[in-house]
């Protein structure tokens, strides 16, 4: 089953309230860090310093959400820069690799051509690439082949990332990205909806096959220029 994912009126509403209360959340979450690094300093107890490690790592975690947020704040990228989106991605699975061999995934990169020059903010881009891959690795508990493939469609790059996973119920695909929708303990189902909003703003597009206990493969489709 394929689906196209897109969110815009849904999250238009949400987003923009969402993201004005993160950025308010922002600067308290940034002194309560610098006040709780300072008593570690010269805290000789070793379990005050652990609760004050539990009270980082707590806040770190509150941090992602809210940059998650932020992103939805931008309805349109600033930075667009034109850069060759290979290197990008390799960057991406190297920062996944050591996870991935945690976990008995197998990560692979198979590129149709050397240079795919698109107008892009890397950072956010290499975001989206970090949640897809992320998504597929911790769809495989016991392990699997996840491949990173990209084609060339006229004027378009079509990356796609598939995975050996536990699939997607036909009647789930629909939430895929909606903002805290998760099938996952510690997950907070943000990062698709992040992944969707950023791909939109570069004027790309994202389609999902899956079929569940085979995998699944993301497709995103990305305007280019092909060398
Ligand atoms: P999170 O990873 O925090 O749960 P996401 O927005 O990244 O949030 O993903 C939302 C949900 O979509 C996941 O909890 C999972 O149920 C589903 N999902 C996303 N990617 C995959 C995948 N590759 N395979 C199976 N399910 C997926
Ligand atoms: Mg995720």
């Amino acid at each position: 089953t394929e689906e196209m994912l897109h969110r815009q009126d849904k999250l238009a509403a949400v987003g923009q309230l969402a993201a004005g209360v993160a950025h308010e959340i922002r600067n308290p979450l940034t002194s309560m860090k610098g006040y709780a690094e300072f008593l570690q300093l010269d805290e000789r107890d070793p379990e005050r310093q652990e609760f004050l490690n539990i009270i980082l790592d707590e806040i770190e975690r509150v941090n992602v959400i809210v940059e998650d947020f932020m992103v939805l704040a931008k309805p349109k990228v600033v930075e667009l820069e034109e850069k060759n989106v290979i290197p990008v991605i390799q960057t991406v699975l190297s920062l996944l690799e050591f996870e991935a061999r945690k976990k008995n995934v197998k990560l692979h990169f198979d590129y149709s051509n050397e240079i795919v020059q698109i107008e892009c903010d890397e950072n956010r881009l290499k975001q989206v690439f970090l949640n897809f891959v992320k998504n597929g690795i911790e769809a495989m508990p016991n392990g699997g082949e996840l491949h990173v493939k990209t084609s060339i469609h006229e004027n378009n790059v079509q990356i796609s990332i598939q995975d050996t996973g536990v699939g997607i119920p036909e009647e789930k695909l629909k939430k895929l990205g909606e903002p805290f929708y998760t099938t996952k303990k510690n997950g907070n189902g943000l990062g698709l909806m992040v992944s969707f909003k950023i791909i939109e703003s570069h004027n790309g597009k994202v389609f999902v096959e899956s079929e569940p206990n085979k995998g699944t493969t993301f497709n995103i489709v990305l305007p280019a220029k092909i060398a």
